[in-house]
């Protein structure tokens, strides 16, 4: 018996709704919820292949399933009970704050959270332990866009809301692939433009996106130039007469000033600072001005900047110049990355913030927060932000970390500082439902908890919107030791923390919560009379419908958009011009670190890939961890495609393969934000461990908001000489595959440089094979004890199996072949010394063709095949598993415009019909095989 449970994607801060289907414990299908008002039943390539990552062999492999305590570091963790594993942490908590003070323990828990979970923690920090050493890997996503909304508007609230995308008349994107990012928001607005072909999309971004394939106009800038854009744009709004003088005068205040600022950025000093031309300049201003409604959708392009808030206070600016807030399509709309971010906000589970939107800085609001938390007081020091924390506890003030469904040792900037703070502090706690993030390396204690499937809450998404988030399944493991809830592990902490230090209330426990319910309503009640205020709404309600804040007792609806009447939540009800200044980035470009290095997501992997890098499936559109660069400076610097490069910042060093992107300026290069050592490592010449990406990544963040800044580090690119490289592929069963690439994963610091990713295919019916995919490069030759390791786990140590050795050269195959009646096809093969025949080879695994006629040349393979090898093609529709190679072929056949090539492709092949990710880059395909002249009809 099938049944199905209405709940929310865990990815990003679009917040679909999705229906799960379960038999039993076992979650086994996902589908969008048609009446969900985010996404109407559709689902990106993400969130439609959930329960594959909920699938019971992901979750025997890679799920967190006892509590876990590490005696000693470095040494395999032993099992304990919950009651142990909390007692323990209650003494070890109770003697550090005892000791050294409630500022000697730190929480960093994460926008991945429940609302529910969220609030019990900060409870728990600025209530009842007595600091506010609590932040949240949200501080790493959109606190310059909190900053930004409460400098300008007076209260942290996205005044906008998804349907403004079907009002706007000009969409000014900046900061934010939105193709990539918030699939189905981008799907929307798809929707929106074909049905209104007059509105017009302006892209701002440094790199040409996937979501560029929309825009009528686009701002190719420069790194960390945003603010110099939007004061040009102004200048020549207000030279034109295109400001809305009505609006300014009724409704805002500290125009003067800035209009003395912004005449300084004139359109030739914008132009060439920003590397764009004056008429792109020009028509952007015009285009945001003069449309009767001109919507912004921003996001980390804005946020993570040492200018955060500078940033997203000029984007506002330009709404509050022009008028273009508080009516339909208009607005300045932050777009939130993770799916509760917005909540972590409104419980106040920032450093800087108390619960409600109440700030930590203002004593009234510390009273009321203690008051109704029956405390005597909340504390006023402020509290360490992400970075500050880690930075505390690598300076040794902060001795005790708790880290709750986040994983730093990956997503935080400068890797070195992180692992330091986590190799010092005497006490780590990891609360977590993966057993494989880099973090859990460094936790003395391991807490199971709960994930999507199996969690009950609520989650808000960019447009202010509760859904609730349900439980389909019972969580795995035995009923004693199995993950708990989050709200729940730290309810129980925090019931024996309050016995260890005495501090509970003569009517009991400040944390009486038998249910995530009876903790939203305690929330809920916090919010009255407060800007966000839900008193109007409960759990019930939220099942049946989704519903945006406020939502005040006695309303019937929440308020789809804000400040309608002009009216801002400020003292003067006036919303307020920032008076900011353009500063560029914290770490420029120089002669010796000739580069910017930007980060940012893929298509098909969310964070540090805990959950989509489970599924070979999702490696098809990005199979490994690549630098991007613009040809030109590859061959500038004699670079060639797959060339490995030493990547340095003034923090560290990493080892990666080239890829030529034009999508990536002159003197840029990006890598995707998703490649930490759980994927990507090696070790260095002087033994230090490569930590990904983030090893390179600066830690400078902005003054207001303490956002680092992850768009913008200063690097060089130097080839690498590794002469020797190494390449094993096989198909494993769908049972072993995680197991062992954990066990591959394990010997990758015995090489200068290792990538482990999963691997596989897809047929369009969704079934498909799974496999691992395993490269290495080194100085010299491995031993062969490693490589007969790497064989063994890879299945390629049996009888089945063929190969050769030439020690002298450093050289060594094994080739596994599967005989059939008429033919063979590959299972596995492993190249060392020699991996020039890697392409055709993968090409006759991956797409498990005849590879009989190939014999000899199997096992003194070249860089061309004996016989020609058709490749399938890279991955283009995940969905229905449609390649390049089939998309180009019908291309070929095809004539007319664009549009109705692109229904060819669809009707034919089907690629581009589900989820839609592929949607953009089926329309660069288009146009690719268009004649110029025809393209743009
Ligand atoms: Fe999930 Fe994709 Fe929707 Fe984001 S857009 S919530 S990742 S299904």
């Amino acid at each position: 018996m099938v049944k199905e449970t209405r709940s929310t994607c865990p990815y990003c801060g679009v917040g679909c709704g999705v229906i799960i289907e379960s038999r039993g414990a076992q979650i086994t299908g996902v589908r969008g919820d048609p009446d969900h008002p985010a996404n109407f039943g559709r689902l990106c390539s993400k969130g439609s292949t959930l329960h594959h990552t909920a699938s019971a062999p992901v979750t025997l492999q890679t799920r967190l399933l006892q509590p876990l305590q590490r005696l000693q570091r470095g040494a395999a963790p032993q099992p304990l009970s919950w009651d142990s594993a909390l007692t323990l942490a209650t003494d070890q908590f109770a003697r550090i704050i005892r000791d050294h003070g409630p500022d000697a323990v730190g929480f960093y828990v994460s926008g991945q959270l429940l609302t529910e979970d969220y609030y019990v923690f900060n409870k728990l920090s600025k209530g009842l332990i007595g600091t506010n050493n609590i932040d949240t890997n949200s501080r790493l996503c959109m606190s310059s866009a909190v900053a930004g909304y409460k400098k300008t508007l007076g209260a942290d609230a996205p005044p906008a809301c998804y349907d403004d995308v079907n009002h706007a008349q000009t969409i000014f994107i900046v900061g934010s692939n939105t193709a990539f990012a918030h699939p189905i928001l981008f799907r929307r607005i798809e929707d929106a433009k074909r049905k209104n072909p007059g509105m017009k999309i302006v892209v701002a971004d440094v790199r040409r996106t996937d979501t560029v394939e929309l825009a009528d106009l686009f701002l190719q800038i420069q790194p960390g130039t945003d603010v110099m854009l939007f004061h040009g744009m102004l200048h020549l709004m207000l030279w034109e007469g295109w400001t809305n003088p009505a609006f300014i005068a009724a409704h805002t205040s500290g125009f003067e000033d800035l209009k003395a600022t912004v005449r300084d950025y004139t359109p030739d000093a914008v132009a060439q600072t920003c590397g764009i031309r004056k008429e792109d300049l020009l028509e952007a201003a015009r285009l945001f001005a003069q449309s009767p409604a001109t919507l912004s959708l921003y996001c980390q392009g804005l946020n993570q900047s040492s200018s955060g808030t500078a940033k997203n206070t000029a984007l506002i600016n330009l709404h509050l110049a022009t008028g273009q807030i508080g009516m339909p399509g208009a607005g300045p709309f932050s777009l939130t990355g993770q799916p509760n971010a917005m909540g972590g906000r409104e419980v106040g589970g920032l450093a800087n913030l108390l619960s409600a939107h109440r700030d930590l800085a203002n004593p009234a609001h510390r009273a009321e927060v203690a008051a109704l938390w029956g405390v005597a007081s909340v504390p006023e020091t402020p509290g360490k932000t992400a970075v500050e924390m880690f930075q505390a506890a690598a300076d040794g003030e902060i001795r005790a970390l708790w880290i709750a469904c986040t994983n730093p040792a990956q997503s935080m900037p400068d890797q070195a500082t992180v692992r330091r703070a986590l190799e010092r502090a005497e006490f780590v706690v990891v609360q977590e439902a993966f057993s494989t993030t880099a973090t859990a390396r460094y936790a003395d204690l391991l807490l199971p908890a709960t994930t999507w499937g199996e969690k009950e809450g609520t989650v808000t998404n960019s447009e202010r919107r509760i859904s609730r988030v349900r439980a389909a399944v019972v969580p795995p493991g035995a009923p004693d030791t199995a993950p708990r809830h989050d709200w729940a592990i730290a309810t129980d902490f925090a019931q024996r923390l309050e016995r260890a230090l005495g501090r509970g209330t003569a009517a009991g426990t400040l944390f009486p919560y038998p249910t995530a319910e009876s903790v939203w309503n305690e929330h809920r009640e916090s919010t009255r009379g407060r800007d966000l205020d839900i008193t109007g709404m409960d759990y019930a309600q939220l099942e049946a419908t989704p519903l945006q804040w406020p939502m005040p007792e006695g309303a019937s609806a929440g308020k789809v958009r804000l400040y309608e009447d002009g009216v801002f939540p400020t003292p003067d009800g006036r919303a307020r011009f920032a008076n900011v200044a353009y500063k560029g980035v914290a770490e420029p470009r120089e002669a010796r670190y000739p580069f910017s290095l930007t980060t940012g997501r893929l298509r098909d992997q969310w964070h540090g890939m805990s959950r989509t890098g489970t599924l070979g499936r999702l490696f098809g559109h990005v199979r490994e961890p690549a630098l991007q660069m613009h040809p030109q400076d590859m061959a500038r610097r004699l670079i060639t495609e797959n060339d490995l490069v030493h990547v340095t910042s003034k923090r560290g060093s990493i080892l990666v393969p080239v890829q030529a992107s034009p999508e990536v300026g002159l003197s840029q290069v990006f890598m995707a934000m998703h490649w930490g050592e759980e994927f990507l490592s090696g070790v260095s010449a002087t033994g230090t461990r490569l930590a990904g990406v983030n090893a390179l990544t600066t830690s400078a963040y902005c003054p207001d908001s303490k956002q680092p800044e992850f768009k913008h580090s200063a690097v060089k690119v130097l080839k690498a000489d590794m002469p020797w490289t190494l390449l094993a592929i096989a198909w494993l069963p769908d049972d072993t595959v995680l197991a062992v690439r954990g066990k591959l994963q394990a010997l990758m610091a015995r090489f200068a440089y290792a990538s482990c990713v999963p691997f596989g295919n897809a047929t369009a019916d969704g079934h498909g094979r799974s496999g691992v995919l395993f490269r290495a490069a080194d100085m010299q030759a491995a031993p062969d004890t490693l490589l007969q390791e790497i064989e063994a786990l890879l299945h390629l140590d049996g009888a089945d199996v063929v190969r050769y050795a030439d020690k002298k050269r450093g050289q060594r195959r094994a080739v596994r072949l599967q005989r059939n009646t008429t033919d063979a096809t590959l299972e596995g093969f492993l190249l060392a010394g020699d991996t020039r025949a890697q392409s055709w080879m993968t090409t006759l695994l991956q797409d498990e063709q005849p590879a009989q006629s190939y014999g000899r040349a199997l096992l003194a393979p070249g860089a061309t095949p004996p016989v020609p090898v058709q490749s399938r093609g890279k991955t283009v529709c995940t969905c229905f598993n449609v390649t390049d190679t089939a998309i180009d072929a019908t291309l070929a056949e095809c004539t007319g415009f664009a549009a109705d090539r692109l229904s060819t492709l669809q009707s034919t092949l089907k690629c581009g019909t589900n989820c839609g990710s592929c949607v953009p880059q089926l329309q660069r395909m288009v146009r690719a095989s268009m004649a110029p002249a025809a393209a743009g009809a």
